[in-house]
């Protein structure tokens, strides 16, 4: 994981003046010495979806930088006072073009963005209930494929592990 202080503002949102470093038991807190704001360094939280069609999982490509033309399954950042399962259908929907019904939790895992934004990832089983598989604003393609053959490089360490569970329960399912 990369240093927290990269992300450390050198000046005060709130007035402007000089941030102080305060550790904090360990944990680095960014605090403005003038009027006490604390930049709190947290993950940034995201929510993503599990569409089977039978052995075969929903994968989309990334259209834009980081990792443009790799895949992952459906994805986004939570909106500031959006439901992780919420988030999860809208960009479901925004990136497919599927309409999905969230089904409940497959599993929660740490990441990163590259270069280096701390992620964590909230990963939802998910039905389909309509709508048209079509790649969204953000997509390059989109489609489904065997979670152990996606059709090129997944983009996030998150993403391989949650597809790796997936290829080993179908695997332990067909015995
Ligand atoms: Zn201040």
């Amino acid at each position: 994981m990369s240093d927290p202080l990269r992300h450390a503002f050198a000046h005060c949102p709130r007035c402007r003046e000089s941030m102080g470093i305060f550790d904090e038991g360990g944990v680095v807190r960014p605090t403005c010495s003038a009027c006490g704001f604390v930049q709190y360094l947290n993950p940034s939280p995201a929510a993503a979806t599990v569409i089977r069609r039978g052995r075969l999982v929903c994968l989309v490509q990334r259209k834009y930088a980081p990792k443009a033309g790799e895949w992952t399954l459906p994805a986004g950042f939570i909106e500031y006072d959006e439901a992780p399962a919420e988030a999860a259908r809208r960009e479901t929907f925004e990136e497919t073009g599927l309409d999905v019904r969230i089904d409940g939790l497959v599993a929660v895992h740490q990441g990163v963005l590259p270069p280096d934004r701390p992620v964590i990832l909230i990963v939802y089983a998910a039905t389909e209930l309509g709508g048209e598989l079509l790649a969204g604003d953000d997509a390059a393609a989109v489609g489904f494929w065997p979670p152990d053959a996606p059709p090129g490089p997944i983009a996030f360490s998150s993403h391989r592990r949650v597809l790796a569970a997936l290829a080993a329960a179908d695997r332990e399912a067909a015995r």
